[in-house]
């Protein structure tokens, strides 16, 4: 037992499983008292404000593979749950083939908050406002869960159920989050608006990605992710269809942005109202667009110069 000096810590024990079959069966048997975490920079601060108490925190980190990051260029990126945000950043495979995750990470908090904060903890936290979710949706990220009947695999685009909630039962741990292979030519930009630059949450944020598809009408297709304007991150798909759909010039733009705006349902809180959130959702998601289409048409001039 650790007891505690902090004043608003709650008690808890700390428990270390040596494999995931005696994870699995430990957060079954105490379904209502444990916990597992991995860098536990959302367990500790909810327990701190009373809002979780659990008796139990069961610790996935050393778990096999929780630790590896693994990239086949046939297949695409494996990151074990317990990588934290720092090691995916200063990955080569993520820089090369997803730096777009590589910026996301980069928007969460600070250094020293990244050396504990993973990915896999961002998407079972389920906070509509997790920086990092865009980017794996628009991957079309899929999580490994582990349980005692073994594994499953959740396309993330199915995870998310509401604020604090996700498809995760009872006994079940993910284990990995797989990336698979970018679309050629794929190009992203992340823009977080928070109240400061450092350490907030996001007031709005705005993930978009979009890359050569000659099956398209326009050429191109684009995924636009929107974070705390909804409940879950929201897949703006209409305005994704609209930019496939036609031309992408400033006036497409301007259109799949609106699009965007009135698809979000935002809530007034301690951050921002919701109607100053639908129309930063309005504005920057125009700019992250405009940004995408410009790095596309950099890449596709570079490409002909170098041919
Ligand atoms: C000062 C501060 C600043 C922050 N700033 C940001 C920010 O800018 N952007 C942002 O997105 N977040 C921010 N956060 C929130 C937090 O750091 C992130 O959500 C982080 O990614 C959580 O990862 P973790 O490994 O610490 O998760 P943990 O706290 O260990 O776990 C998070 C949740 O997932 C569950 N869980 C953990 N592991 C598993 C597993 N293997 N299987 C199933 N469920 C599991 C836990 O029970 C818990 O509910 C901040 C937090 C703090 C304290």
């Amino acid at each position: 037992m650790i007891r505690n000096t902090h004043p608003t810590l709650p008690e808890f024990e700390y428990i270390r499983p040596q494999s995931v079959g005696e994870a699995c069966d430990f957060l079954t048997r105490h379904a209502a008292d444990a916990r597992p975490f991995l860098g536990g920079t959302d367990v500790f601060v909810r327990m701190r404000d009373g809002v979780l108490n659990p008796k139990y925190l069961v610790d996935v980190k050393a778990l096999p593979g929780m630790q590896e990051i693994r990239f086949d260029p046939q297949s695409g990126l494996t990151i074990g749950a317990a990588v934290n945000m720092n090691r995916v950043i200063a990955a080569a495979e993520t820089r090369e083939h997803y730096p777009l995750l590589a910026d996301a990470c980069r928007s969460v908090a600070s250094y020293q908050l990244r050396s504990r904060a993973t990915v896999v903890g961002n998407i079972c936290n389920a906070s509509p406002a997790g920086d990092t979710l865009g980017a794996c949706l628009a991957f079309n990220g899929v999580l490994h869960i582990q349980s005692s009947q073994g594994v499953r695999q959740e396309l993330l685009s199915n995870f998310f159920r509401g604020p604090g909630k996700t498809t995760l039962q009872t006994g079940e741990i993910a284990a990995a989050l797989f990336l698979p292979l970018p679309h050629a030519g794929s190009q992203g930009v992340y823009i977080k608006l928070g109240r400061n630059k450092l350490s907030d949450l996001s007031l709005v944020g705005v993930t978009a990605l979009g890359y050569p598809d000659p099956g398209a009408p326009s050429g191109y297709r684009f995924r636009l992710i929107l974070a705390s304007v909804a409940p879950t991150p929201l897949i703006a798909k209409q305005a994704e269809d609209c930019l496939a759909a036609q031309p992408v010039t400033p006036a497409s733009i301007q259109e799949a942005a609106r699009l965007a705006s009135e698809a979000c349902a935002p809530i007034d809180d301690v951050r921002g109202s919701a109607r100053y959130r639908k129309q930063m959702v309005k504005n920057l998601s125009a700019r992250a667009l405009t940004s995408v289409w410009e790095k596309l048409n950099r890449r596709g001039q570079n490409d002909i110069s170098s041919d």
